[in-house]
């Protein structure tokens, strides 16, 4: 199939917008380096808050070497759904889970935040009590708390939210300590339970790798929101304060390394660097955080459908897609999925004339998936429609790779005395890793031309599915050897 011409310029001009050559990337890596190091030495005040990454200590310092063992909750708070597990870490490596998943209501992410924390809680209780635990009675279970939202932390089992992020919107909880939140409402119901480590997902990922892989250096999301945490010296840490005398003690002791959640999904909120189209800007317009997480609304499934759906209304708003009619959903806001960019690039090729197969599959997403009426689709429209998504994905691929990019760099690992055989492993998880086409590749081509060929070949990355489970677990075990 080929455009007609009004379609291929209106498709060409997108394509330009959402172009991002290897000048660009390296600016946006270099952006980001500066931002991890401003974060890594100031604390954020309220008129600087926007201006750099927050880079999160996470109080870990123990990266699991794969040996530990016992039985532990986790709780993840987060995502699409609350989850609570059961996790026995069998000390090789491996480890058994019972899980069940509880549904967040619109209401209750938005509602007073007792309310909230009062359905964790029940939602243990009904785990506990249906679901059943293999650990024995007497003891009290210890619980990692995977809370994927940014917050402020003050030891392993303390810390502040910051703000919310992902549509939770809840009332009075900005400033509260969120494991005396879960704390109270446990002890509320009598549930006998100690929250023992709060972890944010990113860090119980990197747990999670490390326990299954060793050597973890980086724990990164790009599913609902993106965000990392890696491992750090804590003489870069430098906001912490630690005197010299106590860095050289904690050096003795092993403990001269620090995971830090880097929340880089705010990265330039400022908007310095970032490629902003006036389809990001119609998005963060509606979105429920305006001019927060500039980063993360252009990488991450809650938003790249959108700005895939807002470019889409465009190039029918002119006119030269589907006959200059819309559906329903593609009219509604989040109306188109981004797993429903993962349906029409399955069967996409990029840069080729696409097969009478693939036209067909696409065709078929975009009746049956975003409901437009099979009349007004020819194979123009099939073909514009897909490369418009793999135009808008590409973008959050390469964005993604800036992230990566600066972590290898941050941490030394583009170092030209790297020893041959060692590699810097990442370990991701999220749908957009697990399930969107070429994700790895495209990160793969963004990081050759950011990192040259050899340190991109150093970097490993890894697909740590339901890293926060496990990494909590591994986050409370810490925190029960420290007792
Ligand atoms: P979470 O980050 O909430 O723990 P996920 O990693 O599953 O969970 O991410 C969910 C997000 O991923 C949603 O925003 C959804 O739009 C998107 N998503 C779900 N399935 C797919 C898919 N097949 N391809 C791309 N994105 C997807």
């Amino acid at each position: 199939a080929t455009l007609p011409p009004k379609l291929q310029a209106a498709v060409d001009d997108i394509e330009q917008q959402f172009d991002l050559p290897t000048d660009k990337l390296r600016e946006i890596t270099d952006q980001m380096l500066w931002e991890y190091n401003k974060g890594l030495s100031e604390l954020p005040t309220d008129e600087t808050r926007d201006t750099f990454v927050p880079m999160i200590p996470s109080y870990i310092q123990h990266i699991p070497h794969g040996k530990e063992k016992g039985t532990f909750l986790a709780l993840d708070l987060g995502g699409t759904n609350l989850r609570v597990c059961e996790v026995e870490l069998l000390g090789d490596s491996k480890w058994r889970m019972k899980q069940q998943k509880y549904r967040v209501s619109d209401a209750l992410k938005v509602g007073d935040v007792t309310a909230l924390f009062d359905y964790i809680a029940g939602s243990v209780d009904h785990f506990l009590t249906e679901i059943g635990t293999t650990a024995s009675e007497d003891e009290k279970l210890h619980l990692g708390f995977t809370f994927s939202f940014p917050v402020a932390q003050t030891a392993l089992a303390a810390g502040t939210l910051i703000n919310w992020t992902k549509g939770f919107e809840c009332k009075n909880a900005v400033g509260k300590d969120v494991v005396q939140l879960l704390q109270d409402a446990l002890d509320r119901k009598h549930i006998h339970v100690r929250c023992s480590a709060l972890v944010n997902d990113t860090c119980g990922t990197l747990m999670a790798a490390a326990y299954e892989r060793g050597d973890c250096l980086c724990g990164g999301i790009f599913g609902t929101g993106t965000n990392g945490a890696y491992v750090e010296s804590i003489d870069k840490l430098t906001k912490m304060g630690y005197q010299a005398d106590e860095l050289e003690r904690n050096k003795e002791q092993g403990l001269d390394k620090m995971v830090v959640n880097t929340e880089w999904g705010a990265f330039d909120n400022e908007r310095k660097v970032l490629p902003f189209t006036i389809f990001d800007s119609r998005v963060d317009r509606i979105s429920i955080n305006p001019r927060k997480q500039a980063y993360e609304k252009m990488i991450s499934g809650m938003y790249l459908g959108e700005v895939t759906r807002n470019a889409l209304l465009h190039l029918v708003d002119s006119q030269v897609l589907f006959n200059g009619f819309s559906s329903q959903s593609l009219n509604r806001h989040y109306g188109l999925d981004t797993a429903i960019m993962s349906a029409l690039e399955a069967p996409f090729v990029p840069n080729s004339p696409q097969s009478g197969d693939a036209l067909t599959a696409i065709r078929q997403v975009l009746t049956s998936e975003l409901g437009i009426s099979a009349s007004l689709i020819d194979d123009a429209d099939c073909l514009a429609a897909a490369r418009i998504s793999e135009v808008v994905g590409t973008r959050g691929c390469r964005l993604s790779a800036c992230a990566i990019a600066a972590t290898v760099r941050q941490t030394g690992g583009d170092a030209r005395d790297w020893p041959e055989a060692k590699k810097i492993i990442f370990g991701l998880d999220g749908s957009l890793v697990e399930f969107y086409p070429r994700f790895e590749q495209r990160v793969r081509d963004a990081l050759r031309e950011l990192l040259g060929d050899e340190v991109q070949k150093r970097v490993d990355i890894v697909l740590a599915k339901d890293g926060s489970g496990v990494g909590a677990a591994l986050c409370a075990q810490a925190a029960q050897a420290m007792e």
